[in-house]
Formats: structure tokens, sequence, C-alpha cells
């Protein structure tokens, strides 16, 4: 009498084997391949009123060509992600969402994204401006001039720094200095497009 209660034990451990097995299978399908990367982290703005295809305004105030080249090409790989809005030049806009100038300036920064005022988050005042300081970018190829512009719109659609990697898990134009100018692509990335979506 003591063999079937045994065996019934044992057919209940095999079908728990079996379940364990399954979902563990299960698992491995589903989240073998790297997870998404979703690293990205806010400032306190965003532009008001922008949803969807909705435009931002943007004016050059003193720019040179070379700094007109890398900001010109950033908006434009910005515009061809899904990220909401789209950049829009407005050259007699007496109030543009973004003014961009370059000049030699005794920070050490390659370029500053300035607010000019947050309230109850949405950037307020003048919004927004660019700064790309020639004197530290000077040293920077063409390619790595319109990555930092990429990065300080970034900034402008009220992104904050990251830290991914280009492979794990995945690149960020959000992330600090020149790592990022190694990651194959020009960006912006998946993450960055994902911050700026969930932030709009
Ligand atoms: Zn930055």
């Amino acid at each position: 009498m003591s063999a079937p209660p045994r065996r019934r034990r044992s057919t209940a451990l095999i079908r728990l084997l079996q379940i364990f097995t399954m979902c563990a299978a299960f698992l491995a399908v589903h989240f073998s391949a790297p997870t998404p990367a979703q690293a990205y982290t806010h400032l306190c703005g965003s532009f008001f009123g922008v949803d969807g295809n909705d435009p931002i305004s943007y004016r050059y105030y003193s720019i040179t060509s070379t700094y007109y080249n890398a900001f010109n090409s950033a908006q434009g790989r910005w515009d061809a992600t899904g990220a909401t809005g789209f950049f829009r030049y407005e050259k007699n806009n007496g109030d543009p969402e973004i003014e961009v100038r370059d000049g030699s300036y005794a920070w050490t920064d390659w370029a500053r994204t300035s607010s000019q005022g947050c309230t109850l988050g949405y950037w307020s005042y003048d919004e927004v401006y660019i700064a790309f300081n020639s004197r530290t970018m000077g040293g920077l190829t063409a390619r790595e001039k319109k990555i930092v512009a990429e990065h300080e719109l970034g900034h402008a659609y009220g992104l904050n720094h990251v830290s991914l990697t280009c492979s794990n898990p995945g690149p960020a134009v959000m992330r600090q200095g020149r790592d990022k100018f190694s990651c194959g692509s020009d960006g912006p990335w998946y993450d960055d497009v994902q911050g700026v979506k969930a932030n709009y």
C-alpha cells in the first residue's frame, strides 16, 4: 500500500518539472533578446503645446557655417526619427522656442543648452538657448559636431543624461563624452526617441 502514493508523488514531481521546464523555455524564448534600452531621464521642461507632428521653432543668432551645418544636420536626424514634433527654422521669428549660436567661451563644455525658465513642467520665457563652444569643439570632426548638436537638441526636448553604452543595452545620444561617437550609426537612438515620446 505504500507504493501507489510514492508513484503519485513522483508523478506530481514530474508534472512540476515539466511545468518548470515549459516556463523556463518560455522565458528563454521571450527574454533572450537584449532588453530594449529605456534608461532616459527627464529635465524639468518640455515645449508647451507640442504633440504629434507640431513644429518646434528655432533661429540662429550669430552662427558660423561649421555649427550651422552641425545643427542643421542634427535637427534633420531628429526629424527622421519617430520623436514627437519636428524642428522648424523660422528666420523672422522674434521669439523662437530655440535660439542657436556659437562662440569662443571660457567654459570647458563642448556646448550648453540652457532653459530660460521652467513653469509647471514647460519651458517658459525665452524657452531654450543652445550655444556651441568653438574653442572646445574645434578638434571634433564634422560628424562628431553633429552628434553633439543632437545631444543638445535632446536637452532642448527635455532629456537629461544617461550612461548607456553602445551595446548594452544600446547607444544613446544623451550619454556624455566621446564614447557615443564609436557606436556605429549617428543617432539619435532608440532610448533617446523613447525618452522624447515619454515626455510629450
Ligand atoms: Zn549634456
